[in-house]
């Protein structure tokens, strides 16, 4: 006879949760899952779902602005941000209703509330004490925001998804992912954007030719981005709906929003971990191995509460996964190479493999394919915006180990590649394959001449 209620209780229902538990359930194990807020967890309610259709949003304005070009008159377009926020609620809700179904449909027990570790087998949903055979950590991650003076005035991308009005100024500090969509969708939208980043170039981490290019078209777009910038004080006006924020350099801006995009943090408060025996590392990361299991035999955790790579997909891999792993039977664990991502700035960025400074460094010796066009739809819209795409080939084996795009559809193009790069096609395979015209994704397999050999021609 079973002694425990469950055979897995997952602890939150985000994509990496939900994915567990449906998957457990199909393995044939009793599964229950508890989740405090709305089911679906960060990209769902207030992450890349909302996110993505906020930048859709924002892109009617060049929409409009180009259609000029190809003939069309447009009659002078309104936005109503209220009306925008209303429909995402409403796909949000339809989602929210989906995975719930999705949850039931597989036979997994929903608590819908906070649940917080009793013991290493226990956990107390509400008032009920539940126990389980195995438990999964899936609480993911929350925004961080620096201790700076007056930073409780500020937003971050939780509540910028709610607003009741669009802000007129908005400022946006950091310079990753979050930041650079965020500037890109207020900037859209109309509002006037200024973006303080404390390096020389935003997106740290990824290739410096892409983070320079990103940078420059997002400025000419005209978010205003302050590049070695550092916000010291924010300080509200009396009587007035302003805020002033104050730079290390001594400047004062004025806006009517500020936005802190400075990175997301584990989410284990009020869990009452101690009371597992999972180890956490000093920056509340749980740590795993590459099974995702803590610590603890019976405990696992997956998604970015373990901050290992912090992207929707990678917790649903890990997720599923785990649930295979430990009740389907088969072993699998979870490398993180070679994983595509995307960044959905204006223009958008999508990037699989090594940048050129990682695969000097990993390869040795490698040869790099670069070209900057300006996409055929533009010679007719006027826009200035061009296309960057970079390939990083090693040199010895000829395998293509990094692809980079910025540009329009960048996410799109490099999620295709990405199988390409994965399954270490080389630079030959990619030469072989015939291009599609006239397409932007095209240039991948037809650019011949290395730009960093001296024999080579320069890319144009
Ligand atoms: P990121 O880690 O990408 O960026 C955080 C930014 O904040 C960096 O520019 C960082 O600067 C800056 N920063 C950190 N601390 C401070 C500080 N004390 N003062 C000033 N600036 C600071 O985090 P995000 O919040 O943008 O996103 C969190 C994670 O969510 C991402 O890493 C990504 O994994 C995921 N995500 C993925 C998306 C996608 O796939 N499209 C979209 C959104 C999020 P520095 O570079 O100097 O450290």
């Amino acid at each position: 006879m079973n002694p425990f209620d469950f055979d897995l209780f997952v602890l939150g229902a985000g994509s990496g949760g939900v994915r567990a538990a449906r998957v457990a359930a199909a393995h044939g194990a009793r599964v229950a899952i508890c989740e405090e807020s709305r089911v679906g967890g960060t990209c769902v309610i207030r992450g890349c779902v909302p996110k993505k259709l906020l930048v859709y949003a924002s892109h009617f304005a060049e929409e409009f602005e180009d259609a000029a070009g190809f003939g069309w008159t447009v009659a002078r377009p309104k936005f109503s941000w209220p009306d925008l926020i209303a429909a995402k609620d409403r796909e949000i809700g339809r989602l929210n209703g989906f995975y719930l179904r999705l949850l039931k449909d597989s036979g997994v027990t929903l608590f819908q509330q906070r649940g917080s570790f009793v013991g290493a087998h226990s956990v107390c949903v509400g008032d009920r004490v539940v126990s389980a055979a195995h438990i999964l950590i899936a609480t993911g991650g929350r925004p961080w925001i620096p201790g700076i003076p007056g930073s409780e005035h500020a937003i971050t991308s939780n509540e910028a998804f709610d607003l009741a009005e669009l802000p007129g100024r908005i400022l946006m500090v950091g310079g990753g992912y979050i930041a650079c969509e965020f500037a890109g969708i207020f900037n859209g939208l109309g509002a006037n954007v200024t973006q303080s980043y404390r390096r020389d170039a935003v997106l740290r981490g990824f290739d410096q030719d892409v983070r320079e290019f990103v940078g420059q078209e997002m400025q000419n777009k005209g978010i205003c981005l302050r590049l070695l910038s550092e916000v010291e004080q924010i300080h509200r006006q009396p009587g007035s709906a302003g805020l002033n924020v104050r730079f290390a350099d001594g400047t004062v801006l004025e806006v009517d929003q500020v936005m802190f995009a400075t990175g997301r943090i584990p989410n284990v408060a009020g869990l009452d971990i101690q009371n597992s025996g999972v180890e956490v590392n000093p920056d509340g990361r749980v740590r795993v191995d590459e099974f995702s299991r803590t610590n603890v035999d019976h405990i696992y955790a997956v998604g970015d509460v373990t901050s290992r790579l912090n992207l929707t997909p990678v917790a649903i891999y890990e997720g599923h996964a785990f649930a295979d792993s430990v009740f389907g039977g088969k072993a699998r664990s979870v490398t993180h190479e070679l994983v595509p991502s995307a960044v959905f700035s204006q223009p958008p960025v999508g990037t699989v493999g090594f940048s050129e400074a990682d695969a000097q460094h990993h390869f040795g010796e490698i040869d790099v394919y670069s070209s900057r066009f300006l996409p055929l739809k533009h010679t007719l819209s006027g826009r200035k915006e061009r296309t960057l795409m970079k390939l990083i080939v090693a040199r010895a084996t000829q395998k293509v180990v990094g692809i980079h795009i910025v540009g329009q559809d960048a996410p799109e193009i490099v999620q295709g590649f990405a199988v390409a790069v994965k399954s270490g096609l080389s630079k030959d395979q990619f030469d072989a394959t015939i291009g599609i015209h006239p397409t932007a994704a095209e240039e991948l397999v037809t650019m011949r001449h290395p730009v960093n050999r001296q024999d080579g021609r320069q890319g144009q």
